[in-house]
């Protein structure tokens, strides 16, 4: 199945000021992602949940929002945020680094994770979900085995936990080789994403280019990214023929703001 053309897919991972020097430098403060949000809205933009793209659903200027690793602060800041907006997104979840993982914890998480309660609320409100492995390694460093253990893992778990379908994966660190990207198929998935910094001319497969926003990202920039402007983004000519449809409102009611 054949998504859209020229969708951008913006990928974010913590949203928080005062992150440990780990994810200081992709975590975007609470303050610049609503101003980010806002040029969304302003500029006509309709996010997307990935699987609408992913099943060929158009919109007027789609954009998809995507958040990696599973940070306890997409359920304290970014969401009620996202909320405001009425704007869905995707969590590429690490199973392995959930704060309530218990026997199944396993990697190193970078800062405060969530809680699979979280994950299961966020879900409620208009996240999507995805894997992101168990462990968080670079895959394509793993032998045969353990690399099917990484994908299937948090697949199953994710599944089995929240009771949905998981069928997307990102890559830890962005990266994939073939060899991954054929184990990621025949795991049961049926796309994965990685970070390319390039607008996705088709959202279907195992190399999905997404685009980083991080900490230094100014509005401006952001702006471009977003418009397919930016100097990182390769010349491609973007199809502007979107058909019109009605805008997707993914709004979900109150959310308790808590702090992580
Ligand atoms: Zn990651």
């Amino acid at each position: 199945m054949s998504g859209a053309a020229g969708v951008p897919i913006l990928m974010y991972h913590s949203v928080r000021d005062d992150a440990p020097p780990e994810t200081a430098p992709l975590a975007v403060s609470p303050g610049a992602f609503r101003d980010q949000m806002a040029v969304l809205e302003d500029r006509g933009f309709t996010p997307l949940p990935l699987s609408a793209v992913e099943a060929g659903v158009e919109a007027v200027k789609p954009v998809v929002i995507t958040f990696d690793d599973g940070y306890a602060d997409l359920h304290s800041r970014a969401l009620p945020i996202l909320t405001d907006f009425g704007f869905p997104a995707t969590v590429f979840v690490t199973t392995g680094w959930l704060d309530d993982a218990g026997p199944d914890a396993a990697g190193r998480p970078l800062d405060a994770m969530l809680t699979w309660a979280h994950v299961a609320e966020v879900t409620a409100h208009g996240i999507e979900v995805g894997a992101h492995s168990h462990s968080h390694p670079q895959l394509d460093q793993l032998r045969d085995g353990p690399l099917h253990d990484e994908l299937t893992r948090s697949r199953l778990s994710l599944e089995d936990r929240l009771q949905l379908p998981v069928t997307t994966m990102a890559y830890p660190y962005g990266y994939s080789s073939e060899r991954v990207r054929r184990f990621a198929a025949d795991a049961g998935y049926s796309s994965g994403y990685a970070v390319a910094n390039d607008v996705a001319a088709d959202v279907s497969g195992f190399a999905i280019p997404r685009l980083t926003v991080q900490r230094t990202t100014s509005l401006e920039t952001f702006a471009k990214i977003v418009e397919g402007e930016h100097p990182f983004r390769k010349e491609k000519a973007l199809t502007k023929g979107y058909a019109l449809v009605r805008r997707s409102r993914y709004a979900c009611g109150k959310v308790l703001r808590r702090e992580s």
